[in-house]
């Protein structure tokens, strides 16, 4: 029988470096990953694309997919709702990939709650003052906005510790391979796992059976 592939959640602060993490892992391993495209209802941004950043939807199409059940999950993030397709998803673990979630932290637990075999892992940054400083480098963001995101991360840190492991971005180079061994070393134990269990279940069988 061919193992499915994992599904693989990746979660982190704002300005973290979870988007390149993912991007790499992408560019690096395309045979091993598949990135799930989520549906939003945030404007576009300038330089995002319809079915490449996001599927951009109203909140009326978004809430006619709640109701016919089209999501994994979904959350609302800064008034706007956000959720991951499931047919694309689950077509994809089908084939074998490993599908990431770059989702944030209620949708995480869902996913966990639904899939207990799931992988969620919580990219961290060295220390906060490093984070903080990254944001106001990039430049993009006024005073007020990075300070906002901080007081979210507050709140998100309280949701680091449901997930397996949080992998440090203090050099992007070796966060984006630990990230993948991990991934990886998860896919092999689960695959022993399950060899082991499937033995295990036929040999009880035949136990029984000569009882
Ligand atoms: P942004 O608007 O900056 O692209 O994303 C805001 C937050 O929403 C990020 O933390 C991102 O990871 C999260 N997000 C993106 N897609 C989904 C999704 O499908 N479900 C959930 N729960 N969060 C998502």
């Amino acid at each position: 029988m061919q193992n499915k592939g994992l599904l693989i959640v990746i979660s982190g602060f704002s300005g973290v470096g979870k988007g390149t993490v993912v991007s790499e892992l992408l560019k690096r391993y395309p045979d091993l990953y598949s990135l799930s495209i989520s549906t939003t209802t945030r404007a576009m941004r300038p330089g995002e694309e319809e079915g490449v950043h996001y599927f951009y939807r109203t909140r009326e199409a978004f809430e006619n997919m709640i109701a016919s059940d089209s999501l994994l999950e979904f959350a609302e993030y800064n008034g706007n709702y956000y959720g991951t397709p499931k047919d694309y998803v689950l077509s994809e673990m089908e084939s074998g990939k490993n599908v990431i979630l770059e989702i944030e932290v209620q949708g995480a637990l869902k996913i966990r709650q639904k899939f207990p075999e799931a992988f969620l892992i919580f990219i961290l940054p060295p220390d906060a003052r490093s984070l903080y400083e990254r944001l106001i480098k990039r430049g993009t963001e006024t005073e007020d906005v990075i300070r906002n995101r901080m007081k979210r991360a507050l709140v998100e840190a309280e949701y680091a510790p449901y997930y397996h492991v949080c992998p440090v971005n203090d050099d992007l180079e070796k966060c984006i391979e630990e990230t993948h061994s991990l991934i990886i070393n998860k896919q092999k134990e689960m695959e022993e796992r399950r060899r082991l269990l499937s033995s295990i279940t036929e040999e009880l069988a035949l136990i029984v059976e000569n009882k």
